[in-house]
């Protein structure tokens, strides 16, 4: 199974303004307790919108480092020969 990523929700910065909530196009965030709370998981498509329109930086979508062996990428990667 792949591992799956989510959404870094630092709930020191989080007010629960709920701006995050209609920029997730996918409905995985909810408000609870007055902070960001990604409620559904299964739902995150890990686009980014979230964290884009964040007011308190709150909300992090962290880069996914992924190493390929393509080789229609050779030439153009120095970690592949
Ligand atoms: S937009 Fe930011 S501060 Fe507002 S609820 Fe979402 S994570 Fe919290």
């Amino acid at each position: 199974m792949e591992p799956k990523i989510f959404p870094e929700i630092d709930a020191a910065l989080c007010d629960g303004c709920g701006k995050c909530l209609p920029a997730c196009m996918s409905g995985a965030l909810g408000v609870r307790a007055g902070k960001a709370t990604l409620i559904r998981p299964d739902l995150c498509r890990y686009d980014g919108n979230c964290e884009l329109v964040c007011p308190t930086d709150a909300i992090r979508v962290a880069y996914v480092i992924v190493f390929r062996e393509d080789p229609a990428w050779a030439g153009q990667n120095p970690l592949i020969s």
